[in-house]
């Protein structure tokens, strides 16, 4: 079973030990018991080829699997041919460092249609997901898969229904769903097991079952006002959801294989060695029944 739990970016904790490179990174996460990393290339995809090269080849050595963050600048559904050329630019450069470092998803936020309606803003973005995912394939990636992303604000294309859409246009695409986000855009909806339960229920209904077998999640505590996410929190900040054990449930009872990369500020490594630790004891009490 694939079953892998890592920190988004680098934990606070990592640098107060003394690393001071990601290429640290893969020897630390192993240390520590954690088996993913997400790398983040949120304001540009710059790794060179052979820091790349070199981290891909740290990661394989200490077990750990790869993703990246796609810039934050994508936007599928950017009616302008300049910015929908900038979108294909930063996914296929985020391509290209996922196969110089052997990383198997490719994150990235769907973007927001800026004046027109939801419906037309989420037909160009699936229009022109269509085209860039042909190329990755056309291009030999496709061994990489495109994650759009849920988002936590509702003037954001993202919400579960749009990202299972998104994903149903090529085979090369799968949702990452951010649990986080989802709370934080139905204003703490994910409080029991069954909302997480609905989640996965709709992605099997659009996907199918194979969906079960690579479900890339975020996961963190998240603060959120009315027009959605604010900022991450930790498990150490009493008072904000969602609760993993009810994902942890999910995972658990529908035998998933799947990636959790945690968001947690600064204690990212640390709240997803909580997660991986809340996933054996309740994975552990369910083979007990
Ligand atoms: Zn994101």
């Amino acid at each position: 079973m694939n079953i892998r739990f890592g920190p988004a970016g680098n934990s606070s904790a990592f640098y107060e030990e003394g690393c001071k490179s990601s290429l640290d990174m893969p020897g630390w996460l192993k240390l520590k018991g954690l088996n993913a990393y997400e790398y983040q290339c949120g304001r540009g995809v710059n790794i060179g080829e052979e820091t790349a090269r070199k981290l891909g080849q740290l990661a394989s050595e200490n077990g750990i699997y790869l993703s990246i963050h796609a810039p934050y600048y994508i936007n599928l559904a950017a009616a302008d041919q300049d910015l929908r050329e900038k979108t294909r630019s930063h996914i296929m450069k985020a391509l290209t460092a996922a196969r110089w470092m052997g990383a198997r998803v490719v994150v990235f936020h769907p973007g927001s249609g800026k004046k027109d309606s939801r419906e037309d803003s989420l037909k160009r973005a699936r229009s022109f997901l269509g085209e860039v995912s042909k190329q990755a394939l056309d291009e030999g990636f496709g061994d990489i898969f495109l994650a759009p992303e849920t988002m936590g604000k509702k003037s954001l294309l993202g919400s579960l229904d749009e990202v299972l859409d998104l994903c149903s246009v090529n085979p090369n695409i799968i949702p990452a769903i951010d649990f986080g986000h989802l709370h934080a855009v139905s204003q703490g909806g994910m409080v029991a097991e069954e909302a997480f339960a609905a989640v996965f229920d709709r992605m099997e209904s659009v996907l199918g079952k194979d969906a079960f077998k690579r479900i890339h999640i975020h996961f963190s505590p998240v603060e959120y006002t009315e027009a959605g996410e604010k900022r991450h929190r930790t498990t150490r900040d009493q008072g904000f959801g969602p609760d993993f054990t009810h994902l942890a449930r999910q995972l658990s009872k529908r035998s998933a294989e799947f990636t959790v990369i945690c968001e947690s500020d600064g204690r990212q490594a640390e709240d997803a060695l909580v997660y991986k630790t809340i996933y054996k004891e309740v994975t552990a009490k369910l083979e007990r029944l």
